[in-house]
């Protein structure tokens, strides 16, 4: 089940007068909990990281959002605390997760976060090259792959592969307790003094 929660997104575009607010999503965990025949759905709540529960994350996915390093805000990391501190969480070439949300049009895009190309919503994603690319939007339904944040190349662990997953590098492993980098591309910057919880640019 999905309500809106009381969590807001802040959007500001002072160049083309574009300002607007939204509740973020919030979703009842979808992971089951149980054995068959008496399994029911987690009741927890979670609106920012999903589709599991802050638990199930954990346990599920071997991902927490937590305060950034990089001190912007906050971001994803790999954990596992069944495991020792400097365990590989995430080997070489593994996905860590789908970068999920909202589709939109180029229109609604348009609409949304302003007309020109460097008009980008600040956690929409294109996925996909083409005539089959779209635009994935969390601004307002915030999976757990879209807190990973930006650095430059040679200082990433993963990057988004054309489906919109989030793939550790073939040079690297991520380990428990570290923090999950990609590029978005080179169009990205970070607005720092806007109150909004603006990152722009989402392409690779
Ligand atoms: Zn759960």
């Amino acid at each position: 089940m999905s309500v809106k929660s009381k969590t807001f997104f802040h959007f500001r575009n002072p160049d083309e007068e574009i300002s607007w607010d939204a509740p973020l999503v919030q979703h009842t965990c979808t992971f089951e909990v149980g054995e068959a025949p008496h399994k029911r759905r987690c009741r927890n709540k979670v609106v920012v990281g999903g589709p599991y529960c802050y638990i199930h994350r954990l346990i599920q996915q071997h991902l927490v959002i937590k305060p950034s390093t990089d001190g912007h805000g906050r971001g994803l990391f790999a954990v596992d605390p069944s495991k020792p501190a400097n365990a590989i969480i995430f080997a070489h070439g593994k996905d860590v997760a789908k970068y999920e949300g909202v589709t939109i049009s180029e229109d609604q895009k348009d609409a949304l976060y302003g007309p020109k190309e460097s008009d980008t919503g600040p956690y929409a994603l294109e996925v996909g090259r083409g005539a089959n690319s779209r635009i994935v939007d969390a601004a307002t339904d915030r999976s757990a792959a879209s807190m990973v944040n930006h650095r430059v190349n040679a200082r990433t662990n993963a990057r988004f592969t054309e489906t919109g997953k989030i793939k550790v590098k073939e040079d690297k492993n991520i380990r428990n307790g570290q923090e999950i980098f990609v590029n978005y591309g080179n169009a990205y910057t970070f607005h720092e003094n806007d109150n909004s919880t603006n990152r722009n640019k989402r392409k690779f």
